[in-house]
């Protein structure tokens, strides 16, 4: 692999350090650059993101997977802990092999129903060294009504995978009770908020908060939705493949 064509990652330690009280070691940067190399790299491959310029990649891949889980700019205490983290429908490895470099204590289960882009992954996670990290294939679906993984995580993540309501039933069964689950948005209007609190109250869950804040370069709108879980799932959720998409509860 010829890793000298490609432009290196800016560091942004102050921006990291305003908005999240916190900067990342040399080792982390150096993982960070590395991360990014290599996505440029699989991309020449498989299609797996548009985001390549390296200033867009730091902040909607590296610094967006991070603030997800900071919510009022302070890092989940579960993370320092070691969580078991799921991340639903990671696509390159967005936000989940971000926040399995900077919490090696965490397990992170990266799960996708596209094996192009889990066998890309896999790939990623042997040249990053990232032994506290694992991948699925499979549709969240069916991975949410399996033991295994059912009421098994202490955080579940899903970023660009459907609706917030859609997201909410393949986050919530996978969640253990007092974990949380969080939705990344874009955008997020008051309309929105009926809706998502039905379905998250018929999946156990309740609305903790929601985070409105804009990104450090391109002064973007985004959106987090912190959704607790506060009871067990009824059996029947989540719904068949397909069924969460086409009939949102
Ligand atoms: N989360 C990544 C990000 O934000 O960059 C990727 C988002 S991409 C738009 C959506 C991903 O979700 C795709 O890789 C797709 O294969 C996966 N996906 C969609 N529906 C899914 C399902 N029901 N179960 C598992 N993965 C799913």
């Amino acid at each position: 692999m010829n890793l000298e064509s490609v432009s290196s990652l800016p560091e942004m330690l102050e921006i990291w350090q305003k908005t999240l009280n916190w900067q990342p070691t040399n080792q982390q940067q150096n993982q960070f650059e590395k991360l990014y190399q290599l996505i440029i790299e699989g991309n020449r491959n498989f299609n797996l993101t548009r985001i390549t310029e390296p200033e867009e990649f730091w902040e909607k891949h590296l610094w967006d997977s991070l603030r997800g889980v900071a919510p009022k700019q302070h890092f989940i205490d579960s993370l320092h802990q070691g969580a078991s983290i799921i991340d639903i429908g990671t696509g390159a490895g967005f936000p989940g092999v971000p926040i399995s470099l900077i919490f090696p204590n965490c397990q992170v289960t990266l799960l996708d129903s596209t094996l192009k882009k889990i066998n890309f992954i896999e790939t990623l996670l042997n040249n990053l060294s990232l032994t506290n990290a694992k991948t699925i294939v499979g549709r969240v679906e069916e991975i949410g009504q399996e033991n295994q993984h059912r009421h098994s995580y202490d955080l579940a993540l899903i970023r660009a995978v459907g609706t917030a309501s859609a997201c909410a039933e393949y986050s919530l069964p996978l969640v253990k009770k007092g974990g949380l689950a969080v939705i990344y948005r874009g955008n997020w209007t008051e309309e929105e908020n009926q809706s998502l609190e039905n379905a998250v109250k018929q999946l156990g869950g309740k609305v903790e908060l929601i985070e409105e804040f804009t990104t450090p370069l391109t002064n973007s709108i985004r959106h987090c939705l912190y959704l607790r879980k506060v009871g067990n799932t009824p059996v029947n959720f989540p719904r068949a493949v397909g069924v969460p998409k086409q009939k949102p509860l």
